[in-house]
Formats: C-alpha cells, sequence, structure tokens
C-alpha cells in the first residue's frame, strides 16, 4: 500500500472506526488518500480546518422502508437509501441503484466517489447516491413501477432541483426514471423537470444522455490515445458488462475505427472475433432484457460460462459492469497479454490490488473511473440546465459539449498529476483536481 501522511492515517483509522463494515466505504476513501499526501504537504490547512475530515462524513442519510404489492398479491418489502454527501458546488447529484447487493456501505462508496467526479466535470453539482436491495430482475413492468412508486413516496420529501436531483445507475434506466418522475410530480403537484435527469426525450430529457457514460468513455480513452499519437484504429478492444455504460461505449469504439471483440453479464462472457453486433445485444439487452447467452447462440459466437472475460487478450480493456469485479490475477493477465490502457467505465471495478499491478507496469496506463464515467453525470448538469431554461439543445450540439467536458478532464488530470509530482497519473490527477475543487469550497463556505 501507498505510505499515507501521518495524520491521513489517524483521518482513515476515524473513518473505518465510524463506518464499521462498511468495505466499499473503505476502499473508495482509502484510494482518494492515498493521491492526497503531497495536497497536505502544501496544504496542512485542508487538515487543520478538518475539511478532509468533514468530507467524508456524508451531510445526511436516510434509511427507509420501501413496502411494495407484487403481482400475485404479496407485500415485498426493500430498504431504501439516499446519501447525500456533500453539497460545496451545487444540489447534491448522483444516481439510484436497484440491485441486491445494495447496502449502506456500497451507497456510501459511490457517493463518496460521486464529490470527486462531479468537481471534475467543473459543473455546479455535489455529490450523492441512492438505491434500495430492490431486485428489478424478472419483474414485471407493473412490479417495478409500484416499487418505484413507494420508493418515491418516501424519498420525494428530500429532493428538489435545488436540492437533491437523483438518476439512473445500475438496475435504474428510463423505465424507472419515469415512474419515479411520475409519483414526484404526482405528490409534489409541481412538473419539476430538474428534479431527476435521465428521463425521456419529449418530456425533459436530454438527448445524449443515454450514450453519454459509454461514450464519454471512449472519448476520454481517445484523449490518452491522442495524447501518445496514437488512435483507436485498428485496436481491439474487450468491454465487461452489457449495460447501458457497456452498450454505448462499444457504440462509440466501433464509430472510431476500434473493435470490440468481448462483452459479459453476471453470468459469463462472449468472444466474438468479428466485432460484437450491436444491434444484436441491444434488442436482447434493451428490448427483450435477456442473457449475454442468448447473444452468443443467436450469432453463433463463443460464450464461455463463469470465467474471466479480462483473459481475452486485447489492446485496450474497459471494465464496465460493477465494483471490484477486476482482480489481481486478471490484472496480471492484462499486463501479460500486452494491454495498454485500462479505463473503468464501471464505478471501482478494479480491486487495489489490481491497481497496484496497473501502476507498477511501464507498458500500460490506467485511468479511474470518476474520471473516466464523469460524461454521465456531465451530461445530466447539461440535463439540468436544458430544463432551467426550458429548453433542448441538438444531438449534435449536446455531444460536442460532452467531448470537451471530457477533454478538459482528461487534461486537468495530466496538468494536476504534473503539478503534484505525479506525472502521468491519472488517478493522482482525478483525485487531487476533484479534491481541490470540493476542498476550496468547504473552506470558503466555513464551519457546516
Ligand atoms: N450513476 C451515474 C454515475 O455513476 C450517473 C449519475 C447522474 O447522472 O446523476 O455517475
Amino acid at each position: 500500500m501507498t505510505v499515507l501522511d501521518d495524520r491521513l492515517v489517524s483521518v482513515y483509522d476515524e473513518v473505518l472506526a465510524r463506518n464499521p463494515g462498511e468495505a466499499e466505504f473503505h476502499q473508495a476513501v482509502r484510494e482518494v488518500f492515498e493521491s492526497l499526501t503531497p495536497v497536505v504537504a502544501k496544504h496542512p490547512e485542508y487538515l487543520d480546518s478538518a475539511v478532509i475530515q468533514r468530507l467524508c462524513e456524508p451531510e445526511r442519510q436516510i434509511i427507509f422502508r420501501v413496502p411494495w404489492t407484487d403481482d400475485k398479491g404479496q407485500v415485498q418489502l426493500n430498504r431504501g437509501f439516499r446519501v447525500e454527501f456533500n453539497s460545496a458546488l451545487g444540489p447534491y447529484k448522483g444516481g439510484l441503484r436497484f440491485h441486491p447487493s445494495v447496502y449502506l456501505g456500497i451507497v456510501k462508496f459511490l457517493g463518496f466517489e460521486q464529490i470527486f467526479k462531479n468537481a471534475l466535470t467543473g459543473l455546479p453539482i455535489g455529490g450523492g447516491k441512492g438505491g434500495s436491495d430492490f431486485d428489478p430482475k424478472g419483474r414485471s413492468d407493473a412490479e417495478v413501477m409500484r416499487f418505484c412508486q413507494s420508493f418515491m413516496t418516501e424519498l420525494y420529501r428530500h429532493l428538489g432541483e435545488y436540492t437533491d436531483v437523483p438518476a439512473g445507475d445500475i438496475g435504474v434506466g428510463g423505465r424507472e426514471i419515469g415512474y419515479l418522475f411520475g409519483q414526484y410530480k404526482r405528490i409534489t403537484n409541481r412538473y419539476e423537470s430538474g428534479v431527476l435527469t435521465g428521463k425521456g426525450i419529449g418530456w425533459g430529457g436530454s438527448l445524449v444522455r443515454t450514450e453519454a457514460t459509454g461514450y464519454g468513455t471512449v472519448y476520454f480513452v481517445d484523449e490518452m490515445l491522442k495524447a501518445t499519437g496514437d488512435s483507436f484504429e485498428g485496436k481491439k478492444v474487450v468491454v465487461s458488462g452489457s449495460g447501458n455504460v457497456a452498450i454505448y461505449a462499444v457504440e462509440k469504439v466501433h464509430q472510431l475505427g476500434g473493435t470490440v471483440v468481448a462483452m459479459s453479464d453476471s453470468s459469463g462472457y462472449v468472444v466474438d472475433e468479428k466485432g460484437i453486433d450491436l444491434d444484436l445485444i441491444k434488442d436482447i439487452k434493451e428490448v427483450r432484457r435477456g442473457r449475454i447467452a442468448d447473444y452468443a447462440a443467436e450469432r453463433g459466437a463463443t460464450f464461455v460460462q463463469g470465467g474471466s472475460i479480462w483473459d481475452v487478450p486485447c489492446d485496450i480493456a474497459l471494465p464496465c459492469a460493477t465494483q471490484n469485479e477486476l482482480d489481481e490475477n486478471a490484472a496480471v493477465t492484462l499486463v501479460k497479454n500486452g494491454c495498454i490502457i485500462v479505463a473503468e467505465g464501471a464505478n471501482m471495478p478494479s480491486t487495489p490490488e489490481a491497481i497496484r499491478v496497473f501502476v507498477e507496469a511501464s507498458t500500460l496506463r490506467f485511468a479511474p473511473g470518476k474520471a473516466v464515467n464523469a460524461g454521465g453525470v456531465a451530461t445530466s448538469a447539461l440535463e439540468m440546465q436544458q430544463n432551467a431554461s426550458r429548453d433542448s439543445w441538438s444531438f449534435e450540439y449536446t455531444d460536442q459539449r460532452l467531448a470537451s467536458i471530457m477533454r478538459d478532464i482528461h487534461d486537468s488530470c495530466l496538468a494536476t498529476a504534473d503539478e503534484f509530482g505525479a506525472p502521468g497519473s491519472y488517478t493522482s490527477g482525478a483525485n487531487i483536481a476533484g479534491f481541490i475543487r470540493v476542498a476550496n469550497a468547504m473552506q470558503a463556505m466555513g464551519v457546516i
């Protein structure tokens, strides 16, 4: 592990003691702290005024009961969460995740990351995250609707376009945002478009929001390639996952001349050396809500049940599935197979041990999720801008804004890494640049 400044160690120990059993949250805090030693050396005031300590304590954490009735008439019970982590730069902003693995530690790790990610975009958004242990898999539309209505019946009182603005994440897409917005509108009797992002086109949504996280990920990698005079042309790419982030990452890789040869879901992965047929994946995943194995069967590609998608040799690896999906063994395999870039489309998909392997490998560059996947939330902030001005922008204009935000994030990571003695480290650059923006705002606002 990287050596931390002594005072950071004691703040970290305090975080462990105050938040027992929240392993993912500890991991996310540790990752940021590992970049902060040169910052506190130059600016001890961030510790003296307890900005760092306060940053690790959410401003507000909401946990609530979500009862709903299934299609058989039976009452089901889930737990809802919203962690309003930091509002120094703007209203709390971040997605909702519906997945059985969701508990407070997951929501806090995501909320903590979101603070720095949102700061990096340069847009006026604070950090928050929420969700539920509800599993939408196998549920009918009517069940999902009743769940969303019950969830919003409790959460609405904490939201508002100037207060807290949720969006989607794993398990929450356009369908869920529609049900959530409908219930918010009904309860409050307000057509408050800016209270949720990821809305449908035609009722307050922004063009490009659906594509934004995946496209933004690939725009970021394109900048990494350009920085060394390279391009996507002829590159073999592996993209894990087959949800919203993965699908639109594949689309953009193909537009830029690369070939995606493998994708996955929780049951296994497919290898398709001809290049993934995106229309088929979209039909299976977005329309039929099916499994990646169906792709292999219908396309005549190889399906590997279980196993590790990172065994598939590639030039560029884009983990776009979920946290801790890429471990040390996978990292060693990627390096051995000649992979030159790993860029995280998901939130915290690489374990700390995997990141260590990447950092030590001189042949590979690694870029963290909070920089790489910031295009999703950045476009959410653009959706809020359109809502505030009761306007809607064209696809081309919004896409250009997204591309230029990703270029700025890329450049600011490299410039900040240089300034703080870690040249070339996208991780240090992202953590430090995001941290400084939030920390300075917090200091200016006094002890709150
Ligand atoms: N869930 C996405 C993320 O991890 C997007 C959040 C948003 O658009 O508010 O950044």
